[in-house]
């Protein structure tokens, strides 16, 4: 069995924030030589996200609305976590979209439907923070 491990490692310059990480989960894919098995990718962070979905800036807008009004922010006083921390939402916005994901691999490549793209959410950046990447298979 062939596998591969590798930490990518992200500071976002806002709070929240989406990457599109397809391209460098799909080198990894190519440097691991896997062409048939699987991809696990995890936000490292219990205040950040990964998962897949369209790369439509408008559908991001919305995500970061929705997610607002489910967990706003502000003000930072109505959250109990928030003795001390100011990262309640943060939590909370993680946990709906999600920890990880896993794809099948394919004949060497990412076995992802026509639109869908790998994300890292971010809901608490401007700090340096990791997603592990472990690709097994043969
Ligand atoms: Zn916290």
């Amino acid at each position: 069995m062939k596998s591969l491990t590798k930490e990518l490692w992200f500071e976002t310059k806002q709070r929240r924030e989406f990457i599109n990480i397809t391209d460098q989960v799909e080198a990894l894919v190519a440097a691991s030589g896997v062409q048939e098995g699987l991809c696990l990718v995890n936000a490292m962070h219990i205040t950040a996200s990964v998962f897949i979905n369209d790369d439509e800036s408008g559908l991001h807008r919305d995500f970061d609305i929705w997610l607002e009004k489910l967990a706003p922010h502000e003000p930072v006083s109505s959250y109990y976590h928030n003795r001390g921390e100011d990262n309640a939402d943060a939590h909370m916005k993680r946990q709906i979209m999600g920890r990880e994901v896993v794809v099948a691999i394919t004949q060497g490549r990412l076995h992802l439907g026509p639109w869908e793209q790998i994300f890292y959410g971010e809901f608490d950046g401007q700090r340096r923070k990791r997603v592990l990447v472990k690709i097994i298979g043969e």
